[in-house]
């Protein structure tokens, strides 16, 4: 009676939690780790974490089922940790998470499995709330649900009013070869690919910066800030986020890559000018291989 009401009091909590025991096998998974991942109980509950599709990395894109497992530290240790991790979406597209990892103990003091706590990052959470607003305005792109290309417009009109004290920079972010995606998948997939990849950009946003789709397969990233190294740090991280994302289909794996080009705009310069730029970058990145990231100097 008691153990069901605890387990009742888990199940509905608002953060993920599950529960692996010494073997890394998922023994608990709640309602919110369902809605926040996408992958039911049924489906993960008695398999080893490692084993699953969440495939957590670091924000440098390292994986940390192997080598840094956070559960694998808390049994060893007796430590708890917390740490920033990227999980990969049922959907394919990586979502931004907190992650606090404790040692489940049992009365004798025994470890016995670890419990782990997730909660979406507050930038996903303001985003969240900021979808509900774009929705009502009528600025969301219908596809993605990201911001639509007006809603670019509208952000860099905002951005760029003088008088401005802030600078903000721009990246341009277009999928390789998506044309392939459609020719050898079809639209239907090309379209899931699109907002697969479309979440994945957002994740690597910081509650500053706002994404839209500003064509086909081309999104606009629009950042409040003065240098380079800040764009250049946004842009390897979408870059690499948009890498590490997959869609399974027909028991195959779908990739794609993405190419991004991006520049600081100058004091009082035309929106057309600083755009024109960023998109000589992309064709750079393009030219140079694609799956790169080219700022102007
Ligand atoms: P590159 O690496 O040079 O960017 O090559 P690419 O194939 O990505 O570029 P290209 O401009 O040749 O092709 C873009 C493709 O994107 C063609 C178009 O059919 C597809 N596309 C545009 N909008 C959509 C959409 O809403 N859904 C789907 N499924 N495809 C789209
Ligand atoms: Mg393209
Ligand atoms: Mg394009």
């Amino acid at each position: 009676m008691e153990k069901n009401f605890y387990r009742e009091v888990l199940t509905v909590l608002p953060d993920g939690v599950s529960v692996v025991d010494t073997n890394n096998e998922i023994l608990f998974w709640n309602k919110a780790m369902e809605k926040i991942t996408g992958y039911s109980s049924v489906e993960v509950l008695g398999n080893p974490c490692a084993n699953n599709k969440l495939c957590s990395i670091n924000s440098e894109g390292k994986e940390l089922c192997d080598t840094d497992c956070p559960l694998k530290e808390a049994v060893q240790k007796k430590t708890h940790s917390e740490h920033s991790v990227f999980l990969r979406h049922k959907n394919g597209h990586r979502i931004a998470l907190r992650v606090k990892t404790y040692p489940l103990q049992n009365q004798l003091g025994t470890i016995i499995g670890g419990t782990q706590f997730y909660s979406l990052l507050s930038a996903q959470e303001q985003l969240v709330a900021e979808v509900e607003k774009l929705r009502e305005e009528a600025l969301q792109d219908w596809l993605t649900g990201i911001g639509n290309r007006r809603f670019g417009e509208m952000t860099l009109k905002k951005v760029s009013r003088p008088p401005t004290d802030t600078s903000y920079g721009v990246l341009f972010v277009d999928i390789d070869h998506f044309k392939t995606i459609n020719d050898t998948w079809g639209h239907a997939i090309g379209d899931e690919i699109l907002r697969m990849v479309a979440s994945s950009l957002n994740s690597g946003l910081r509650n500053t910066d706002t994404a839209s789709r500003w064509g086909g397969e081309e999104f606009l990233l629009i950042l409040p800030t003065s240098t380079i190294q800040d764009l250049l740090t946004v842009g390897e991280r979408v870059r690499m986020l948009v890498e590490k994302s997959w869609l399974e289909h027909d028991n195959t794996i779908i990739k794609v890559t993405a190419s991004v080009g991006g520049t600081i705009a100058k004091k009082n310069e035309d929106i057309h000018s600083v755009l024109q730029r960023a998109d000589q970058q992309l064709y750079l990145s393009k030219t140079n291989g694609r799956n790169r990231v080219s700022i102007d100097k």
